[in-house]
């Protein structure tokens, strides 16, 4: 196992990161912008480096910085967390050509899964259902409207390099599919530096549900079931759950399996989250995250497996010692992205917290970064905690995230609680009843 670890990022997941760490022996190395000097992830950490200003670009994505501070600090691996780093195929190259290890798979696999035109196929031919549309990137507009026909309005138009929900245009009909084409390229363009699009079928009313896995470096592929991320806003998870409420027990060992054997035959390694649509009882692969994801912990809870652990595990060359009959999944599992935003309309929110409680108790799990009298830079995103509650079964996982919102104080900013609270007294919610446009339909409902 590593000695020591150089954890490349900031915030929760830093904290988080280095939890699983010290829990194991190996001696952390936080890194730093100028702006971040006081926070929590430098205190908890046993040594920093400040590797630059505050403008990401130049602190927590700059590269040549970030390996000389793990060289300074004799860290044999790097931990990307997730964001920044995290799915840059250069950076875990680079990592790699100084002799360190990236915690994460290899460059290659980052590269195929990050294009996602290539990912696309890549997972069909290894047996993953995918949703309908173009096979590759679409060419001309004749091309598109060829293509668009044949799969049937309204059609998404996807970033090849898409990431973080931007990029993606609706055209619901071939006179709108033009001009949506046209903005997608430059949207992508600016974005990612890359117009390349492609088409798919836009699904109506769909969950997203993902699996999440566990890839050892001796081929064996274990799956930890699967979220519903379906509450979303402009794409962006809101509100994750473990089980998901839409799918029953043969349907999860069903995906879950597929999964494994597609992951098995194209030799992935560490932890990894296969994202689907799900309409209508089928599943439609849209992207694969080769990242730990920020919803990680709900299947923590469920599971009773550390996510973060197994990576360093898997990093370090052990096998994983499950097998996937242990794998039970016990009660149920939602997590709040709690946001230093305006609850309704989402303008971000920096400042200083005046005021700060966690809730706790049985079941009760707030991993956060923040403290009373931290300052909320404006430099980056605007997660400032994430409220995890399990139960033995979704109603009593409900009422317990009830009661832990209406205990969690953070104040003198504006945060997301509000919007929590509103959804946890939703019929639909208590329900399960949503889909992945059920959120912004609401907002737009009351006013918001
Ligand atoms: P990104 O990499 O930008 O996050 P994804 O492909 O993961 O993009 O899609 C993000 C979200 O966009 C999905 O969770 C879903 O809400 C929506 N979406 C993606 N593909 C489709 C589709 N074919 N039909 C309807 N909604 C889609």
């Amino acid at each position: 196992m590593f000695e020591k670890v150089l954890i490349a990022n900031r915030g929760e997941i830093a904290l988080r990161i280095n939890r699983a760490c010290k829990e194991m022996g190996i001696s952390t190395v936080a890194i730093h912008s100028t702006a971040d000097a006081e926070a929590m992830h430098v205190r908890l950490a046993d040594e920093s480096v400040c590797i630059g200003p505050p403008p990401a670009a130049q602190s927590y994505l700059n590269i040549p910085q970030i390996i000389a501070a793990a060289e300074i600090t004799g860290a044999e691996a790097i931990h990307p967390g997730y964001g920044f780093l995290s799915e840059n195929a250069r950076f875990a190259e680079i990592v790699t050509e100084h002799g360190l290890t990236f915690i994460g798979p290899s460059a290659d696999q980052i590269r195929l899964m990050g294009d996602k035109i290539a990912a696309k196929q890549a997972v069909k031919s290894a047996g993953i259902p995918t949703v309908p549309g173009s096979d590759g990137g679409v060419g001309s507009d004749e091309e598109a409207a060829r293509i668009a026909r044949d799969i049937g309005y309204p059609v998404l138009i996807k970033a090849a390099a898409g990431g973080g929900g931007r990029g993606m245009k609706v055209a619901r009909s071939e006179a709108e599919l033009s001009m949506a084409l046209t903005t997608a390229r430059a949207e992508a363009k600016s974005a990612f530096g890359d117009d390349a699009v492609y088409l798919e079928k836009y699904l109506q009313r769909p969950r997203h549900i993902e699996v999440q896995v566990l890839a050892d470096s001796f081929g064996k592929v274990l799956h930890l079931g699967e979220r519903d991320c379906s509450l979303q806003r402009r794409h962006q998870k809101v509100w994750e759950e473990a089980p998901s409420p839409a799918l029953n027990a043969a349907q999860r060992e069903e995906i879950g399996g597929i999964v494994s054997k597609a992951l098995g035959k194209i030799g992935y390694l560490g932890a990894g989250t296969i994202e689907f649509l799900f309409e209508d009882g089928k599943f439609y692969f849209i992207e694969m995250n080769t990242r730990l994801q920020v919803e990680h912990p709900v299947t923590e809870a469920i599971t009773g497996i550390d996510i973060v652990r197994e990576q360093l595990r898997i990093a370090a060359g052990s096998p994983l010692e499950i097998e996937q009959s242990d794998i039970v999944i016990s009660g149920h599992a939602i997590e709040c992205r709690i946001n230093a935003e305006n609850p309704f309309n989402f303008q971000p929110s920096p400042g200083t917290i005046t005021q700060f409680h966690a809730p706790g108790g049985l079941g009760v799990r707030f991993d956060s970064a923040i403290y009373a009298g931290y300052r909320i830079p404006p430099y980056y995103d605007s997660l400032a905690g994430k409220l995890i509650v399990h139960g033995r079964n979704r109603n009593e996982c409900l009422m317990r995230l009830r009661r832990a919102l209406d205990e969690l104080v953070v104040g003198g900013i504006e945060t997301t609680i509000p919007l929590f609270q509103h959804l946890v007294r939703e019929p639909d919610i208590l329900n399960g009843d949503y889909h992945i446009h059920w959120l912004e339909h609401w907002l737009a409902a009351r006013g918001s």
